[in-house]
C-alpha cells in the first residue's frame, strides 16, 4: 500500500533552517525523504549543514538569503524555478524577537519585527505562487506563536506579528484552496532553541513557564517539526487554515493546581 505518512517526492523550501526550529524542520523533512532547501543570512552556517546531511545521505541545499531583503527574495525564487521548477511546500519559519513593553517600543522595533516575522510570508507566499501551482497537493506552513494568540509577555509587536501571521493562514487557506495549495500554521509554546535560550536560562523566569504549562516541561525544536510534517504531507490533505499548537497544554490550562 502506498503510505500518505511521507514527504517523498516533495520539493521543500524552509526559511531559516539553520537553526532551532527550522533546522529541525529540515532534517524531519529529510528524512521522511523531500527534496529540502534551506536559506538563512549565514553563508557559513547554510554550507555546513550541507556537508552534515550529504555526509548522511540526505537531500538538502541551500543558499544566503535574508528573507527581509526584497532583491534576495526574487534570487530565491529564480534559484527554485530553475532548480525544481515547482515547489510542493513553503515553510515560512524564520522569525525573531524583541521583548518590550509596549511603551518602550519604538517605531524602529516594529518595523523591524513586522519586517522579518510578517512581510517575508506574504511576499514569498505570492512569489512562489506559480511553482506551488505546479506542485503535487502543495502546502504552505507558517511557524507562528501562542503569543498571536493570547498575551504572554513577548512584547505587543511580536504578538501582532504573530496574530496577523494566523490570520493570513486562514485567509490565504480560503482564497487558495482551489488552486490546491493547503495553507497551515503552527504554533509553538516555548521551544528550545537559540532564540529562546536567553529567557530560559533565567532559573526563576522557567520556573514560572513551567508552572502555567501542564506538561511542566518545554518543547524541543523536532516537536514542532512534527507537526509540520503532518501538515505538509498527503496525510493532511484535506486539512487547511489551522493553526495547531505545540505547547505541552499551555494555551488549555485557565486555572486548577497542577
Ligand atoms: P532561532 O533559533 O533564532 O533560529 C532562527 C532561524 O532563522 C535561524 O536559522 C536564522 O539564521 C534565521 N533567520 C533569522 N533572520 C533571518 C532573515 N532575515 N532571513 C533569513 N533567515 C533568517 O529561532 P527559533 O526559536 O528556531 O524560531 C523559529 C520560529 O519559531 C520563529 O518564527 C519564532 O518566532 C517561532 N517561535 C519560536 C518559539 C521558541 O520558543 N523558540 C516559540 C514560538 C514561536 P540567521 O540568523 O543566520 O539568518
Amino acid at each position: 500500500m502506498k503510505s500518505h505518512w511521507t514527504l517523498e517526492n516533495k520539493k521543500a523550501l524552509i526559511t531559516g533552517g539553520t537553526k532551532g526550529i527550522g533546522k529541525a524542520i529540515a532534517s524531519e523533512f529529510a528524512e521522511l525523504g523531500a527534496d529540502v532547501f534551506i536559506v538563512s543570512r549565514n553563508a557559513e552556517d547554510i554550507e555546513n549543514e550541507i556537508s552534515a546531511y550529504k555526509k548522511k545521505g540526505y537531500s538538502l541545499s541551500g543558499m544566503k538569503c535574508d528573507v527581509t531583503d526584497e532583491n534576495d527574495r526574487k534570487e530565491l525564487s529564480d534559484m527554485i524555478g530553475g532548480k525544481w521548477g515547482k515547489l510542493d511546500i513553503l515553510v515560512n519559519n524564520a522569525g525573531s524577537n524583541t521583548r518590550k513593553k509596549t511603551l518602550e517600543s519604538n517605531t524602529e522595533d516594529y518595523d523591524r519585527i513586522m519586517n522579518l516575522n510578517l512581510k517575508p510570508a506574504f511576499e514569498l507566499s505570492k512569489l512562489f505562487f506559480p511553482l506551488l501551482k505546479k506542485g503535487s497537493d502543495a502546502s504552505i506552513v507558517n511557524i507562528v506563536s501562542v503569543a498571536g494568540i493570547t498575551s504572554v509577555g513577548t512584547g505587543s509587536p511580536y504578538a501582532i506579528s504573530k496574530s496577523g501571521l494566523i490570520q493570513f493562514t486562514k485567509y490565504l487557506s480560503v482564497e487558495w484552496a482551489s488552486e490546491g495549495i493547503r495553507v497551515n500554521a503552527v504554533a509553538p509554546w516555548y521551544i528550545r532553541t537559540p532564540l529562546a535560550e536567553q529567557v530560559l536560562k533565567n532559573k526563576e523566569y522557567l520556573d514560572r513557564i513551567l508552572d502555567r504549562t501542564p506538561m511542566k516541561r518545554v518543547g524541543e525544536p523536532s516537536e514542532v517539526a512534527a507537526v509540520a510534517a503532518f501538515l505538509a504531507m498527503p496525510a493532511s490533505s484535506y486539512v487547511t487554515g489551522e493553526c495547531i499548537s505545540a505547547d505541552g497544554g499551555f494555551l488549555k490550562y485557565g486555572f486548577g493546581i497542577l
